[in-house]
C-alpha cells in the first residue's frame, strides 16, 4: 500500500530541510528583530491553504503572483494545496530602492494568461498602504475576471491608506519594515527565511 493522497500532496507545514545557511543567526547583526520564524510562516500559510482549497475546489482558480517579493509565498502556498493550481505573475513597480510606497503603479511585466470568466486570487507578500494592491484589483477586475480575491502573508493594518478586503491573510504585523521570506531592503535579504526588522544601523 502506497502513501495516502493527503501524505503526498501536503505535507506537513514544518518540513524538514537540510541546512538552512541563511538564516536569523548567520545574519550578524543586520536584523534587530524576528517577527515570524520559518515554521510559523509555513504554518501560517499551510492554514491559508486549506481555506483556499475548500474554497475553489472544482473552480478555475489562477493564482496570480506580485513579483518580486511575492516569489517565496506563491512557492509555499503553492506546494501547500491539497490540488494542483495554475500560476501566473505581475511585475509592477511601486517601489524604489526606498521604503515608502510611492503611489506611481507601473506593468513592468504582464499576466501572459488571458483571466476573463476566470477566478483570480492575487497572492501578495505584504499589504502595507494598499495603494499598489487596490491598483492591481481594479486593473484585474476591468479585465472581466470571474472573481478578484486577495491572499497575503503579511498585512500592516496601520499603514493601510485603502481599504483592502483581503480574505486570506496569514499574519497582521507593525507598522515597520520588513525583510527575508522573499521582502527585499535593496534587493537583500530576499533568502532569509524568517521574516524581521533590519537593526537602525542598516539604512544608513
Ligand atoms: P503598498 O502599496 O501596500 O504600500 O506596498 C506594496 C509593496 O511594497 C509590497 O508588495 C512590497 O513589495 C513593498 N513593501 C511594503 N511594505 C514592505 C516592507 O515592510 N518591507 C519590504 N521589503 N517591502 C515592503
Amino acid at each position: 500500500v502506497g502513501p495516502s493522497r493527503s501524505d503526498t500532496m501536503n505535507p506537513s507545514p514544518v518540513r524538514p530541510r537540510m541546512e538552512r545557511p541563511v538564516d536569523a543567526e548567520h545574519m550578524g547583526d543586520a536584523l534587530e528583530r524576528v517577527l515570524l520564524t520559518e515554521e510559523e510562516i509555513l504554518a501560517g500559510l499551510d492554514r491559508m491553504a486549506r481555506e483556499i482549497a475548500a474554497d475553489y475546489e472544482g473552480k478555475d482558480v489562477l493564482m496570480v503572483g506580485v513579483l518580486k517579493g511575492a516569489v517565496m509565498v506563491v512557492s509555499d502556498l503553492m506546494r501547500a494545496m491539497p490540488y494542483s493550481v495554475p500560476m501566473d505573475w505581475m511585475a509592477i513597480s511601486s517601489y524604489g530602492s526606498g521604503t515608502r510606497s510611492s503611489g506611481v503603479v507601473r506593468i513592468l511585466k504582464d499576466l501572459d494568461t488571458d483571466i476573463t470568466d476566470r477566478h483570480v486570487l492575487v497572492v501578495e507578500d505584504v499589504i502595507d498602504s494598499g495603494l499598489t494592491l487596490s491598483w492591481i484589483l481594479e486593473n484585474l477586475e476591468l479585465r472581466g475576471a470571474a472573481s478578484v480575491e486577495v491572499a497575503t502573508l503579511l498585512r500592516k493594518p496601520e499603514a493601510q491608506k485603502v481599504e483592502i478586503d483581503a480574505k486570506y491573510v496569514g499574519f497582521d504585523i507593525p507598522n515597520d519594515f520588513v525583510v527575508g521570506y522573499g521582502l527585499d531592503f535593496d534587493e537583500r535579504f530576499r533568502n532569509l527565511r524568517c521574516v524581521g526588522t533590519l537593526a537602525p544601523h542598516m539604512y544608513s
